[in-house]
């Protein structure tokens, strides 16, 4: 919940790692930050990713020594489950934004974290931190690494028959809870909203949501993640473990059709990572990656994506025109093999969509008198691209990571930095 304090220097908006990298520089810098997370815990998309490439590194354990370092810092205050409603610029270095914060229906000062109410709770729903691949209670703490780590009742699922205030020993629960507005003000603001992530629903040739064992790439993930939901990677129409395993890329990247034109710029490394790990959770599976290009730009990309084929990987450049499913729940993938312009079909018993990114522009409409523009893809326009990427078309608003653009995560928080270093410049000249 938001102090009694009503001034900071810098509004950060999004917990991913971009906001926590822009808010963690600036604090160091001795700037007082507030960041609001829309979500009940910091740490975005990385957070829930299992290893990053191409170093192969833990990506939790990148991710969680700066939300500790970030949920202690003396000049940063975070609210969770909150958004920002309006921000209107007053003036050069005066922005005044109205922050609504969603109730938990925990107190946050007493809650330990212990799960014994999400233990006894009896109403389940869709965890939508495991993508829908198991079940979670109405009362919950999203995973075990999420920070804050406070539970909270999600109301629309909850039941309402009072067991988790039974047995909360501090007498945390508060169903009396109510939304909060609170109106601040700041000398500047730093975007850092992130992207969503391609529903692959509209792509209905593909089948997913029809057919079971049609997943996608962050439900893959999830599944090769140490917090991951099994113990195995396994398919969900009958918890097979596979052994023949697709990768469909460019699922709605580059495809106008879907009115994504543009390159997504991860999917073709997390796939090849993703199968190099899955090569190692199931040494006996075979793995196909069904490409239009490969796009490994990056430093040390090429060589990953070398030692993947060197591992046995298969990469087959085919466009895949349609899935369909055998009464065994096995996929026919048919495709156009584009080196030979012949159309084929392969057997799988598990495809993996591997989906893009899509921009995440909601954000824009909270500025009023004062446009903040998007570019032709929906993602903040960088006003001056080359010399000052962080700028936007609002004096005194910065954009950070992927609200930008498509970016991997080195440069995501190479941009958070460069937001970081424009907000600073801005609030002392
Ligand atoms: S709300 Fe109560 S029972 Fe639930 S985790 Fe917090 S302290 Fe434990
Ligand atoms: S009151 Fe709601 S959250 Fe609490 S145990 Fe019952 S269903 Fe679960």
């Amino acid at each position: 919940m938001l102090e009694q304090e009503k001034n900071y220097d810098v509004l950060v908006i999004g917990g991913g790692i971009a906001g926590i990298e822009s808010a963690l520089k600036l604090g160091d810098m001795g700037y007082k930050i507030l960041l609001v997370e829309k979500d009940a815990t910091v740490g975005g998309h990385m957070i829930l990713l299992s290893k990053v490439f191409p170093t192969l590194d833990c990506s939790a354990c990148i991710t969680t020594p700066k939300v500790s370092e970030i949920a202690r810092h003396p000049n940063v205050t975070i609210i969770t489950i909150s958004e920002v409603q309006e921000i209107e610029k007053l003036g050069e270095k005066r922005f005044s934004a109205k922050i609504l914060e969603h109730p938990r229906y925990v107190k946050e000062n007493l809650c330990t974290g212990c799960q014994e109410c999400e233990r006894v709770c009896p109403s389940y729903t869709d965890d939508q931190y495991q993508l829908s691949q198991v079940a979670r209670k109405a009362v919950y703490i999203p995973f075990d690494i999420a920070s804050p780590r406070i539970a909270l009742i999600d109301i629309e699922n909850c039941i309402l028959c009072g067991a988790c205030e039974k047995v909360c020993a501090p007498e945390a629960i508060d169903f009396t809870q109510e939304e909060i507005i609170t109106e601040i003000e700041v000398k500047s603001v730093v975007v850092a909203t992130g992207f969503q992530l391609f529903d692959p629903t509209i792509i209905e040739r593909y089948g997913y949501g029809k057919y079971k064992n049609v997943v996608t790439s962050m439900q893959m993930e999830r599944q090769l993640a140490p917090t991951r939901p099994f113990n195995t990677v396994m398919r969900p129409q009958d918890a097979k473990v596979p052994d023949n395993i697709a990768y469909v890329l460019c699922t709605g990247s580059r495809d106008n059709r879907v009115g994504t034109p543009i390159c997504s710029q991860i999917c073709c490394m997390y796939s090849t990572k993703q199968s190099q790990l899955l090569m190692g959770a199931l040494p006996m599976a075979d793995v196909s990656i069904y490409y239009l290009h490969i796009r490994a730009f990056g430093k040390g990309f090429c060589e990953f994506y070398q030692q993947t084929v060197g591992m046995g990987v298969e990469f087959i450049k085919g466009k895949v025109g349609k899935i369909t499913e055998k009464p065994n729940g096995n996929l026919i993938l048919r495709y156009e093999d584009i080196e030979t312009g012949k159309v084929k079909e392969t057997e799988h018993d598990m495809v993996v969509l591997s989906v893009g990114v899509l921009a995440n522009p909601e954000i824009t409409k909270v500025f009023t008198k004062q446009k903040l523009e998007i570019d032709p893809y929906s993602y903040i326009h960088q006003s001056d691209e080359l010399a000052n990427p962080a700028k936007t078309s609002i004096d005194g608003v910065f954009v950070s990571g992927t609200a930008s653009g498509p970016m991997d995560i080195p440069d995501s928080i190479m941009s958070a930095a460069t937001a970081a270093s424009g907000t600073s410049n801005y609030i002392k000249h």
